[in-house]
């Protein structure tokens, strides 16, 4: 997409991309558009926010920290924020303090560090069990045969009981089994969110039943690393 769009603009064509890939597979158009701000300069995050977004995605703890808890903190109460990076279990007590979802929870030594930080904090942000679907070796995430397990365990050992699930496809494959899959494995262990699909396939997501896509540079045009 053009990069000389304005941020507005944009993110109307997202919408409406979003809500023609509902129709085409027959869904209600409800699915939240989560715009992921990491690495974008605070100028176009400003114009996202006075076009009307409330969603926002960061995949640091830090880089949050500074931008929602300084820079937006005025704005910061009217907006849900949500991690899709991965977290050390050292930072959890931060996460659990700047964000209102994680969505990477992988592990039961990261569901431990954070149940204790919300003790401190006085509250869990909402939680997403990342699902590591293409059994790729480098990426975090629980594998889907181990999900059954994992999930009794986050319940059993901590009372935590996940409003969804995330994913993020192997590059190099068609990403809806993927996305299928996920769907499937939100719907089978009861939960709501299916969190999956970024700039280059969220349509492919909002067909296979995405409930929230997570959409950085189609949104803000390029990072700046
Ligand atoms: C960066 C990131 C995105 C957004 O990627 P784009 O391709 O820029 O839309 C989505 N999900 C996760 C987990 C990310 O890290």
């Amino acid at each position: 997409m053009s990069d000389t769009l304005p941020i507005s603009h944009k993110r109307k064509l997202i919408i409406e991309r979003i809500a023609a890939s509902a129709k085409r597979a027959g869904l209600n158009n409800n699915q939240v558009l989560t715009a992921v701000s990491k690495m974008q300069p605070d100028f176009k995050i400003k114009e996202m926010i006075s076009a009307g977004q409330k969603v926002f995605g960061e995949n640091r703890v830090q880089e949050s920290q500074i931008r929602w808890g300084n820079t937006f903190k005025y704005i910061r109460k009217d907006i849900e924020l949500r991690l899709i990076g991965p977290l050390q279990s050292n930072k959890a007590l931060d996460a659990v303090k700047v964000f209102d979802v994680i969505e990477t929870l992988d592990r039961m030594s990261l569901a431990k560090a954070l149940v204790r930080a919300a003790d401190k904090h006085g509250s869990l942000p909402k939680i997403l069990v990342q699902v590591n679907t293409g059994e790729e070796k480098q990426k975090s995430g629980v594998s889907p045969s181990h999900l059954p397990l994992f999930l009794s365990e986050l319940k059993k050992e901590y009372n935590i009981k996940p409003a969804g699930l995330m994913c993020i496809p192997p590059l190099k494959e068609a990403a809806s089994p993927h996305f299928w899959l996920l769907k499937k494995l939100t719907e089978d262990y009861g939960m709501e969110a299916t969190s999956m699909g970024m700039s280059n396939d969220f349509e492919v997501a909002i067909e296979m039943g995405a409930t929230h896509v997570r959409v950085g540079s189609a949104l803000f045009g390029p990072r700046i690393y």
